[in-house]
């Protein structure tokens, strides 16, 4: 147990489990989702309460953040009863994936205020969550770095990655346009593959001692596509803002992302026919749909 209190905004899928580990290590915890049922979990593991971002931020030192959008991102920081209004934190922290450019935007509200920020976008799903074990990419200032890490260590391992407000930001965009990419394309090689007669174990078995190995043949297709239970953990709805934040970023900085630009395609397209809720393995359906092929086991 530290004398310093930890805010924590957004208790969903990855914010409930990450306060839990905080809560765990002997952090004490001041809460904050509007939605009621979310935050009574977090009070009846042993959170505190409060009524908004700002009440989070006049009771505690830090305040971390777990949310969907860059919009919200923004009214959470920087809005009306935003953690900038409290009187007491001086530091935001942003686990959500929601690009550079907000980043950017609240680094430089919370700079003219005397205050700091940094990003800190999160790898390892659900699973890594809940058993502190994700990646963390970080970037914000060197010389408050020290202080943050061991908070960061209860949750995962972090990586620092720069000093400039987005670069972990542009780090974690990166790596979910290579996992969503591997995801679309083993779905058109497996579908393939199946349809000329082959055991789809056997392909993944075979691709993953081979050059064309994966995280989608090494751990979606085998855990979720396969035994069709399309369950990973992540939905459709958030891949595909994710590599539409990439391929958006790319483009306003000069990098042309043609195979992106197909991905994302490929997202809205398992979006609308199976809806962003649905589990993001759901690409594999459509290709199957296509294909008129069932990747089964
Ligand atoms: P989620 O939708 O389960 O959780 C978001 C939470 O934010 C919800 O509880 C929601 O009520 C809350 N929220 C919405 N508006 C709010 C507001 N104005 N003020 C306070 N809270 C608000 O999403 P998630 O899966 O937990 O993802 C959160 C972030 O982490 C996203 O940016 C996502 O891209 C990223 N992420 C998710 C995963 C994953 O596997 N789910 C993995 C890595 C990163």
């Amino acid at each position: 147990m530290t004398d310093q209190v930890i805010g924590f905004i957004g208790l969903g899928q990855m914010g409930s489990r990450m306060a839990a580990r905080l809560l765990a290590a002997g952090h004490r915890v001041v809460a904050y989702d509007p939605v009621a049922a979310a935050l009574e979990a977090a009070v009846a593991q042993g959170a505190v309460r409060a009524a908004n971002p700002r009440e989070v931020a006049d009771r505690a030192d830090t305040v971390f953040a777990s949310l969907p959008s860059p919009g919200v991102v923004r009214a959470v920081a920087l809005g009306p009863d935003g953690v900038l209004q409290g009187q007491r934190a001086r530091c935001f922290v942003d686990l959500s994936t929601t690009g550079p450019r907000v980043a950017g935007e609240v680094a430089a509200g919370f700079a003219e205020a005397g205050r700091s920020t940094f990003d800190c976008p999160v790898s390892g799903g659900i699973t890594g969550a809940a058993s502190g074990r994700l990646a963390i990419m970080v970037s914000g200032p060197r010389e408050e770095y020290a202080a943050l890490e061991p908070l960061l260590q209860a949750m995962g391992k972090p990586f620092y990655c720069g000093e400039k407000p987005g670069q972990a930001q542009v780090l974690k965009l990166c790596n979910n346009l290579l996992a969503a990419a591997a995801l679309a394309v083993t779905s058109e090689a497996m579908a393939m593959g199946v349809k000329a007669g082959l055991d789809p174990a056997l392909m993944c078995e075979v691709i993953n001692a081979s050059s064309g190995r994966n995280s989608a043949t090494q751990d979606k297709f085998p855990r979720a596509v396969i035994p069709r239970s399309f369950d990973f953990g992540f939905t459709t709805g958030l891949s595909h803002k994710d590599v539409r934040l990439c391929v958006d970023e790319a483009e306003a900085m000069g990098v042309p992302m043609v195979v992106g630009s197909a991905v994302r395609q490929m997202l809205a397209v398992t979006s609308a026919t199976f809806g962003p809720e649905s589990d993001f393995t759901h690409i594999a359906r459509v290709v199957e749909q296509w294909a008129d092929v069932e990747i089964g086991g």
